[in-house]
Parts: C-alpha cells; structure tokens; sequence
C-alpha cells in the first residue's frame, strides 16, 4: 500500500518512466532481486531457487497518461492504474522472496510505455528477456465489467491497429490543378472506400478514419502530401491481418486512381491468445483466494501485452482484477478501492505458488 501511494505521486509517460524505474529498482533490490534495465526505463528483476526449474515472469505496465488543460498546461497522472499494477506485482515479488524459492527463477518485469502499444514489442525486440515458460498480467478493470471482489482468468482483449497512411502526389497552384496531384484526393477516396469496406459480418471489427492532414500546405495550393490515420480494431489476429490488408488495398487503389505513391506506418496491438495450461492456473489461484473465478471478460480495450506471445513466443495468460473503479480507465478523475491491492498480491502469489516450487 505504501508502494502504492509513493508510485501513485510520481505519474510518467511511457519510456520516460525515470523516477519510477529508480524506486522499483531500489525497492527490488532490498528485497534480494538481481536487476537490470530493459527497453529503456524497464526492469526485468530475478529471484533464482536453490534448484534449476520453471521460469516464471509477473509482468506489470508502468506508465501513466497525460490530459490537456484548458490553459495549455499537462497534467500526468495514473489514469489506467499501471501504478497498482507495479505495487502488486512488487508485493507478490516481496512475499515470494520472504518465502523462498526451491526450484526455478521468479522474473519481474516491470514494462515501460504499455499506453502506446510499443512497451512489449521494445522488451521483446531488446533481446534481454530470457528463455520463460510462462508470463502473467493483471489489470485494474471498471466496475461495470467486475466489481471489487471478483476476477476473472481471461481478459480477452481485441486487436487494435493505429494506421497512418501517407500519400505523396505533386504540388501545383490551384489555378493549375491539371499540372498537380492532389494526395488529399486521394485520402478522401480512401476514407470513403474504408467506410464502404464489407468483411466478415459475423464478427466484430470496425475500421475508420479518425484523423487526416495535409502538410505545409496553402488554401491555393494542390496539397502534396497528405497523411490519414485509421483506427482499426478486430476480436481476433486473423481478422485484424484481414483487416490491415483490406485497408492497404483501398489505400493502394486509391493511390492509383489519382496517382500518387503510398505508404503506411502502424502499430500492432494484438488480441488475447492466451496458454490454456497458465489460464487454468489462473483460475485456480483467483478462486482459492474469492472462492470463484468470472467468466472471460470481453472488453473492447487492447494491450500491448500480447506482443510478449505474439511477437516473443511466450506462453502467456492475462487476469481481470475487480476493483470498483469508477468512472472508468482513462479518465482523468478514475478512482478504485484500493482494498483490490491485497487481492491481486494473493491472487499473483498463489499463481506463481502453483509454477514455482516455493519453500
Ligand atoms: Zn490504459
Ligand atoms: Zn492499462
């Protein structure tokens, strides 16, 4: 709790998560963890057991968000609850460290930058993460989805693909049009095109333009350059590689009509595909602690967790935490009974219990 309130005052965009990272790693370092930095401002923290074994990570998002004024000004703070996550997995750490482990290694990994969807590929993609047979992750979920009291083994969350679509045609007075291409033609074409897009009417996704921009441009001049931001969203992998692909093809297409080259930037933030032995496990620690386990929550969020399966091959499993958090995540004034805290230490503890053999 202690932990909680120090790192609830030190809120800190993603890769920027200095002081954050400074009071875990003394923290972690008191209570017997070798640590080391990863991707940045991340730690990656091991507790080794007397024997060789199973290798087990607990992994916990650091970041906070930042919100606008109405003067200009920034205000940070723990909108998503990444400084609760980062208390109970240091907890959990703590009281399987006062415990002793027997066989096999406790991994802590507290990850930079999950707001962005980039955190996980950057530990994966910094080649410092070793060899683990499973990864665990908990969330903070609204009320609505699970009351203070409950939790479920399986927050399923959908995939999600920010798209940035540049088009470069030619720049021409508007007197002239006939000597340009207009790549804001062509992003309109695309936008349209998007919106008219028919796949798979028997599962959910959606894909649509939520920003576009014309650059260093005049009222009188054919625009050049033009840039579109697509928000897409899809409830598996598969259907958010089909996605993807069909967004491209209007872009392409687009592009050729009007005749200016195409290329896209995007982040990949993948849906929830989780081991079904670490799930079960899951389940079995969160109903010895509340005596039942929810049902698989199907929230329209993503994370970038997934990216530890998808992109690092690691068996993972990802748990919902009731915790009569209102008004909801991301919102400025979200708040959340913190008797949940003590809960999901137990809950991680009584995890890792079951993979690791403890003293
Ligand atoms: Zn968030
Ligand atoms: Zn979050």
């Amino acid at each position: 709790m202690e932990d909680w309130k120090r790192l609830h005052q030190i809120p800190e965009i993603g890769f920027h998560e200095y002081q954050t990272s400074g009071y875990l790693r003394s923290r972690l370092e008191s209570l017997g963890f070798e640590v080391r930095s990863i991707a940045g401002t991340g730690l990656l923290a091991a507790l080794h057991g007397s024997e060789p074994g199973l290798s087990i990570g607990l992994r916990a998002d650091m970041d906070a968000l930042e919100f606008n004024n109405e003067d200009g000004s920034k205000t940070l703070c723990h909108a998503c609850g990444h400084d609760a996550h980062c208390a109970m997995v240091l907890a959990a750490g703590a009281q399987v460290a006062r415990q002793g482990i027997r066989r096999g290694t406790l991994y802590l990994l507290f990850q930079p930058a999950e707001e962005t969807i980039c955190g996980a590929s950057a530990v994966v993609r910094d080649g410092g993460l070793p060899h683990l047979d499973g990864l665990l992750g908990m969330h903070l979920r609204p009320k609505s989805e699970l009351p203070l009291g409950q939790a479920t083994a399986q927050l399923m969350h959908q995939a999600t693909i920010p798209m940035t679509v540049t088009f470069y045609g030619k720049a021409a007075h508007g007197a002239r049009p006939f000597e340009g291409v207009n790549a804001l033609s062509a992003a309109a074409e695309t936008i349209v095109q998007v919106d008219r897009l028919k796949i798979h009417t028997d599962q959910s996704w959606s894909a649509k333009a939520t920003n576009a921009h014309c650059f260093d441009n005049m009222h009188n001049v054919i625009p050049e350059r033009c840039s579109v931001t697509f928000d897409l969203r899809a409830q598996s992998n598969a259907l958010g590689d089909q996605l993807t692909q069909a967004v491209l093809e209007c872009a392409n297409q687009s592009g050729e009509k009007v005749g200016c080259r195409v290329s896209c930037d995007k982040v990949h933030g993948y849906a929830a595909e989780y081991d079904p032995g670490l799930v079960t496990v899951c389940e079995e620690a969160i109903r010895e602690v509340l005596g039942d386990v929810a049902p698989p929550v199907h929230t329209l969020g993503s994370e970038d967790f997934h990216a530890y399966h998808m992109e690092g091959g690691i068996p993972v499993a990802y748990m919902g935490l009731g915790a009569d958090l209102v008004p909801g995540l991301h919102s400025r004034d979200m708040r959340f009974n913190p008797d949940c805290l003590p809960v999901g230490v137990q809950i991680l503890c009584r995890c890792v219990g079951r993979l690791l053999e403890l003293k």
